[in-house]
């Protein structure tokens, strides 16, 4: 990071403060970069921690990575075709098919930690308004009416106060932000350690799949990882010291099944104590939490981190859209509203994995494993664990977008799909390229622009948004607006022709509608970003002038 003194920080209040540089930071920062944020990150380190940590992120996580820019080939991955859960007594048992994609990425793979932070940081280097220093330690902070003052103290020990309209503590599980906004963890702490072994040099003998090894005298966890490495994860047993399970000999021994230990190459160890907690709100005035300082979870379904990046997503744009002086403050409780639901029931998932795939006992190991097997030869609980319907689906139950609808297909709350187009100059890409940073009129196989009236497009324009017409593969172009082919026909057939959506920035759907209810659609969205309290139902609509219906 390009510091070293407290010269370096600036004199100027800036529109975010990030404290924590990890991996839920760095995204985040080059979220705020893309929307042109004046955004300063500090770090109390300077460098990228070399610890084995998260392995594995999903198809969500990977669509966030691409919404902060980061290429395909930024950083290097596994696609991991499927998860074996396997039982001493029974065999393997359980199966999660992770093949194919969703929405553009692979349903899982798994990837080296620090090569996507590395990744991260080098895309937040490309942003002029975005400025990184590492050595700088939060100590303290205070709100004042229009901004937040933090204390921070440089390597040499001395106090430095940096004003921020708002400040992000993206500080890891042991949050000192969280602490000063009185936001302690709620949750259960797990008494198990567990030890993380990486394996170096494997590429021609690594497993090609993530296995489970569901022995209730000792959990294992075992998945590939790029650059021809292999990771291990043991349980330990009460009485079993940290120090003396780390030793090579230990580490040979436990390895001994997969691999002989004159072969082995260890990477990185570390013994790690498993917590599952969240805090009561993500938010406090100009505060807010992200990463792991809002929410900590075991990693048994490998979503630590890929809540991380979902809190950032969602938080960075309504930044901007505030700071922007585009919407009203109070979009901001929509953060809170809409993330900890959702991070708290995948800490649920992990815990109920947890005592489903590796029982404590040898008997109720038996007889879960017995019952998984079975419950397996029927499509239902099939289509729930092996084809992961159990995974709680990304759909806010409150927040920025008008009510559900029940039986809809494309759902307000929900993500919007990504699939392969072609756009107006022939070039095959994802359609979130497309969607670009803005809130997004999209027209299904209509020309939004064509159905509103010059003033609704100027008001839509000054909110921060823009239009898109998703035509049919082989159809054309036909006037001024952006104009994609849905190659696969994999958006379209989602909501009938002449549908509007609204698409915020983080892809998340705000409202659809059909066309002839276009300025009713446009209205109602400047009521939710004008106060996140307003539903499209309690919006009173006055429209200036009738809507025109071109398409
Ligand atoms: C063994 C293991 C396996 C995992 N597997 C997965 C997985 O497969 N998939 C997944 O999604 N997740 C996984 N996770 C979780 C994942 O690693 C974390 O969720 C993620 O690294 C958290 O990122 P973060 O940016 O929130 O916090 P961190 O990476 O902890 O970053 C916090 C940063 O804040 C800095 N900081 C702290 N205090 C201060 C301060 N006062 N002032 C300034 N700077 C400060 C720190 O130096 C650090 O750089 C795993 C975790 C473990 C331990």
């Amino acid at each position: 990071m390009n510091n070293k003194n407290g010269s370096a920080l600036p004199a100027e209040t800036v529109d975010v403060l990030v404290v924590g540089y990890g991996p839920a930071g760095a995204t985040l920062a080059a979220l705020l970069g893309r929307y042109g944020l004046k955004t300063l990150v500090l770090d109390k380190t300077h460098e990228v921690l070399l610890m084995p940590r998260a392995i594995a992120l999903d198809n969500e996580a990977l669509r966030i990575l691409q919404l902060a820019g980061l290429a395909e080939e930024a950083f290097e991955k596994i696609v991991i075709p499927e998860v074996r859960m396997h039982s001493p007594l029974l065999g393997q048992f359980a199966r999660a098919n992770t093949a194919g994609c969703i929405d553009g990425h692979p349903k899982l793979v798994t990837f080296y930690q620090p090569d996507l932070e590395q990744a991260m940081r080098d895309q937040v280097s490309r942003f002029e308004s975005v400025t990184s220093l590492g050595g700088f330690e939060l100590d303290n902070l205070a709100e004042e009416a229009d901004c937040v003052v933090a204390s921070v103290r440089d390597q040499q020990g001395q106090t430095h106060d940096i004003r921020a309209r708002y400040l992000v503590g993206a500080d890891g599980a042991s949050s000192r932000v969280r602490s000063l906004i009185g936001q302690d963890f709620t949750g259960k702490t797990y008494s198990e350690d567990w030890l993380i072994v990486d394996a170096g040099n494997r590429r021609q003998a690594a497993i090609d799949h993530v296995e489970f090894l569901c022995d209730p005298q000792r959990p294992a966890p075992h998945m590939p990882a790029p650059g021809g490495r292999e990771r291990w994860e043991f349980m330990l047993h009460p009485g079993e010291s940290r120090e003396e399970m780390q030793s090579p000999e230990s580490i040979a021994r436990l390895i001994a099944p997969w691999i002989d230990s004159q072969e082995l190459q260890i990477e990185r160890k570390a013994v790690y104590r498993f917590h599952a907690r969240c805090c009561n709100s993500f938010s406090k005035g100009r505060v807010f939490l992200v990463g792991d300082a809002a929410h900590i979870t075991p990693p048994f379904v490998g979503q630590g981190l890929v809540a991380g990046l979902r809190d950032v997503a969602n938080l960075a744009w309504k930044l901007a859209w505030v700071l922007r002086g585009r919407a009203s403050t109070a979009i901001l409780n929509s953060y809170d509203e809409e993330r900890r639901p959702h991070a708290k029931a995948m800490i649920d998932m992990a815990k109920l994995m947890g005592r489903l795939i590796m029982p404590r006992n040898k008997l109720a190991a038996f007889l879960i494993h017995g019952l998984m097997r079975t419950l397996a030869l029927t499509p239902a609980s099939r289509k729930y664990f092996e084809e992961l319907a159990i995974k709680p689906k990304n759909i806010f139950r409150r927040g920025l977008f008008a009510p559900h609808r029940r039986g809809d297909k494309l759902v307000r709350g929900g993500l919007f799909p990504q699939a392969w187009v072609r756009n107006a100059q022939q070039q095959m890409q994802l359609s979130d390229e497309a969607l670009g940073d803005n809130l997004t009129l999209v027209g299904f196989a209509a020309d939004p622009l064509s159905t509103l009236s010059p003033e609704q497009v100027f008001a839509w324009i000054k909110l921060g948004g823009s239009f898109l017409h998703i035509g049919a593969c082989g159809q054309r172009p036909v006037g001024d607006c952006v104009f994609i082919e849905d190659l696969n026909h994999a958006i379209l057939p989602l909501v009938p022709r002449g549908t509007l959506a609204v698409v915020r920035p983080d892809r998340h759907i705000m409202h659809h509608l059909p066309g002839i209810q276009a300025a009713e659609l446009v209205q109602s969205c400047l009521a939710l970003m004008a106060c996140a309290n307003s539903t499209a139902d309690s919006v009173s609509i006055t429209i200036s002038a009738p809507p025109r219906l071109r398409a």
